[in-house]
């Protein structure tokens, strides 16, 4: 069988193989516990309920504007000028399923074959991929500092005459890192002076602990929206947990937008109109939703920082944001793949290997989840690696020994 060089190239995500292992092992019987998924647990808001069963009521589910609704449009450049202090118009905005497909149909847009783009490790695992899927190049640019903040003269050292764009996410998938005002100030004074697109990868922007606050990429911005070069993706997804709505969006210069909405008129078409109500419910509606998420995602990201630090060897940085952290197991193993896969097996706690988010001898630990399993799924973790921990743990009324150290 031949298949696409290009398409065989793309990998395989190892969180969907580890997923499904979990799947079938609880579908045993075993008490597996995910640390691994980004998805809070709270029910779907009331407002996007309502307005999403007032459509289908209705009755009359078609096709939408390829754009997305108007009325989910007005939503959005409200959320944008309250948010962003940014006024934009209909022709600034495309609603895609996810902010997954945004940024794919942004990348397909900029991106000529052997164009690179820059990616600041941590990085979300598919940006490299997706950058791949448009024949464009990622370059990567770590901290060296041992910090999960790159700094601008690493970023400048990367940028060459193939450079196209830079993808920043703030808050960090998956360090939960929130970059600086002062690292955003300079990189879109940079970006637009080198004429580069700086993309904002938004999706957590208010997801934030201890009292901070993300900063507007556009404050820093001299140009107005139709020449900026400063693109948000943003959705629906982790602010209001709504991640099975499949609705994200792209604010960005008209230009941009006409072809991003040429690429979805051939793919994709429009998002469900249904979906497209409950995301405008969702930003219409009582935006308390948001705050009682985060106040329960930081009490959980608390009690993550508690079971950690009294955990021989490892080190973690304290998160700002997201629902993620990214310890460092290097005193227990190099090899992250293998120590997710070990946790899995004798643990039955599902993590993320660093190697995938470019930090390898890491593990990201996702707490959307419950503190009861944050607590328990960290203990998990310290009996399997600890040697000084009890050498037996309860898992529901079952008995396990550890007989590997
Ligand atoms: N960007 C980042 C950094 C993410 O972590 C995710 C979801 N894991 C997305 C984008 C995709 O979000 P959506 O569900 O809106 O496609």
């Amino acid at each position: 069988m031949t298949l696409s060089q290009l398409a065989r190239a793309i990998q395989a995500s190892p969180t969907l193989a580890l997923n499904e292992e979990a799947r079938l092992l609880r579908e045993k019987g075993e008490p597996v516990i995910h640390l691994g998924i980004g998805e809070p647990k709270n029910k779907t808001p009331i407002n996007a309920i309502l307005s999403a069963a007032a459509k289908l009521n209705e009755g009359d589910v078609k096709y939408t504007p390829v754009d997305g609704t108007p009325s989910l449009k007005r939503a959005i450049i409200t959320y944008t000028e309250e948010n962003y202090d940014r006024l934009v118009g209909p022709e600034n905005l495309i609603v895609s399923s996810g902010a997954k497909q945004a940024l794919y149909n942004l990348l397909y847009t900029l991106i000529n074959p052997q164009d690179e783009v820059i990616i600041l490790a941590p990085y979300w695992v598919s940006y490299p991929e997706m950058v791949k899927m448009v024949y464009g190049i990622p370059v990567i640019v770590r901290p060296e500092d041992g910090t999960f903040h790159p700094r601008m003269e690493d970023i400048r050292r990367a940028v060459g005459s193939y450079t196209k764009a830079i993808i920043v996410n703030s808050p960090n998938n998956p360090s939960g890192l929130v970059f600086s005002e002062q690292f955003i100030g300079e990189i879109v004074e940079f970006c637009e002076t080198k004429g580069l697109y700086l993309i904002m990868d938004d999706i957590y922007h208010k997801l934030v602990f201890d009292g901070k606050t993300t900063v507007s990429p556009f404050r820093f911005t001299k140009k107005d929206p139709e020449s900026s070069r400063v693109i948000v993706i943003n959705g629906i997804s982790k602010l209001y947990g709504m991640t099975g709505f499949r609705i994200g969006w792209a604010v960005a210069p008209r230009k941009l937008v006409e072809i991003m909405l040429n690429i979805q008129a051939q793919t994709t078409s429009g998002t469900s109109l249904i979906l497209q109500a409950g995301a405008e419910g969702a930003l219409t509606g009582v935006q308390s939703v948001i705050e009682s998420l985060r106040l329960t995602i930081e009490n959980n990201r608390n009690v993550v920082m508690d079971e950690l630090r009294g955990f021989r060897g490892v080190r973690v940085t304290k998160p700002d944001g997201t629902f993620y952290c990214l310890p460092d197991f290097r005193a227990y193993t190099q090899n992250s793949v293998e120590l997710s896969n070990f946790l899995l097996r004798k643990a039955l706690v599902v993590t993320v290997p660093g190697s995938e988010f470019g930090m390898e001898g890491h593990i990201r630990l996702s707490y959307s989840g419950s503190v009861k399993d944050v607590t328990e799924g960290i203990e998990r973790i310290k009996w399997a690696l600890d040697p000084e921990s009890p050498n037996e743990i309860y898992i529901g009324d079952r008995k396990l020994i550890r007989d590997w150290l």
